[in-house]
């Protein structure tokens, strides 16, 4: 049975361009960028031409652009960076949305251990960010707020604006991880109003080890890679130039790729309609509940939904083996899946939590095939719900 790949929130395919502009600098270029001679500064011009098309892209300047290997990375040089540049004596205190990605909640002990409390900001049931609480939280104690410009697991866009005037009124500094949302979402960084946004290469297909961090000019972080000066001071170690060049040709061919979001959406739409009609009660089939009521728009390619009473796990596994590659957007740990910390913060239960079942939808993916892969997961569905009732 031919595959169908709905798992772009975790990764996206490799565009045969991102390819082609990785090629040389795997081969016969091999040049260190730090390098002076012929070599080195053709890789030291490889990065540029990223560093211009990420810059233009997020509407910042040139040398505001760290190349780092990961969104994560990023995330966690954001974050860390800023605690340990230790700017103001009298900033201890971080806030961060609960349904942030692991990569920002798991610098929370960190942060703890260099004397900062930390302090998680609630949700609504959609995973929109609680800006009463946040707004009583802020004050001129707050260094930072960490809050991310759409969920991965649901999709739900945040507003960020507000977020940034809230945070800047406090004379607090605003991190966004824009992972997510890079390329698809209008996200130039001045309209988001952020100092420092983190953005990664695979998501929108590119390769695999390369992100990028903006940090708002004059902002000082303490670099957590040292040893090298590269990245101006801002990240050590030897450039991974095939991927940052790669990670350039995949932005300039995504924002090239004018109708790319609404053939996301459309491919969504075909997705959830496809569910619908194939587990309409009529059809004695297990009904779906999604996760965000249609006058919520998540990000284009997002779908999320539950079946009540059948865990997530057990309809991936069938899922799998019917062909369809989806996700939980939970973490796997010793083989079942732990709740997911996003639908506990919006007020499910841990079996609820336990529930969450996410397709995420690419560029390439048509109707058709999302037509198709609906009534897949609509037998999926109906197949565990035998298996448990026998
Ligand atoms: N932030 C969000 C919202 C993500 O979805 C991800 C990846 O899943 C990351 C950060 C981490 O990015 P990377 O895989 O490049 O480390």
């Amino acid at each position: 049975m031919d595959r169908i790949y709905l798992d772009y929130a975790a990764t996206a395919p490799l565009l045969p361009e991102a390819r082609e502009a990785m090629l040389p600098w795997l081969q016969e270029s091999y040049g260190n960028p730090s390098s002076l001679h012929a070599e080195g500064r053709a890789a030291r011009c490889a990065i540029d031409v990223a560093r211009e098309t990420t810059s233009d892209a997020m509407g910042c300047d040139f040398g505001e652009v760290t190349f780092t290997s990961s969104g994560t990375e990023a995330a966690n040089l954001a974050i860390l960076g800023l605690a340990l540049a230790d700017r103001d004596a009298s900033r201890r205190r971080v806030l961060m949305s609960a349904v942030e990605h692991d990569c920002v909640l798991s610098t929370k002990p960190l942060l703890e251990r260099l004397g900062f409390s930390v302090q998680l900001i609630s949700v609504d049931s959609h995973a929109v960010v609680n800006i009463a609480e946040l707004e009583e939280s802020l004050g001129s104690d707050v260094l930072l707020v960490a809050v991310m410009h759409a969920n991965n697991e649901l999709g739900t866009i945040q507003p960020v604006q507000e977020i940034a005037e809230l945070t800047k009124k406090a004379g607090a500094l605003f991190f966004c991880d824009a992972v997510q949302t890079f390329v698809t979402l209008p996200g130039k960084v001045q309209d988001m109003g952020a100092d420092l946004v983190a953005v990664s290469a695979h998501k929108i297909g590119g390769p695999k080890g390369a992100g990028a961090l903006y940090t708002r000019g004059g902002l000082k972080l303490q670099p957590l890679a040292v040893g090298g000066g590269q990245e101006r001071e801002m990240r050590a170690g030897t450039e991974n130039v095939a991927a940052i060049a790669g990670f350039g040709v995949a932005i300039q061919r995504s924002l090239g790729d004018a109708g790319r979001s609404s053939r996301m959406k459309e491919a969504r739409n075909s997705f959830v309609e496809s569910v619908n009609r194939f587990v309409a009660p009529e059809n004695n089939r297990p009904a779906p509940s999604w996760t965000l009521p249609d006058s919520i728009s998540p990000l284009p390619g997002h779908a999320h939904v539950r079946f009540p009473g059948l865990s997530a796990e057990s309809i991936l596994i069938v899922l799998d083996r019917m062909g369809v590659s989806a996700s939980s957007g939970a973490a796997c740990s010793s083989g079942s899946l732990e709740p997911s910390h996003v639908l506990k913060a919006c007020g499910y239960s841990d079996e609820e939590s336990r529930e969450g079942l996410r397709f995420t939808f690419g560029p390439s993916i048509s109707a058709v095939r999302a037509v198709e892969a609906g009534t897949r997961v609509a037998a999926a569905a109906e197949q565990v719900c035998r298996a448990r009732a026998r």
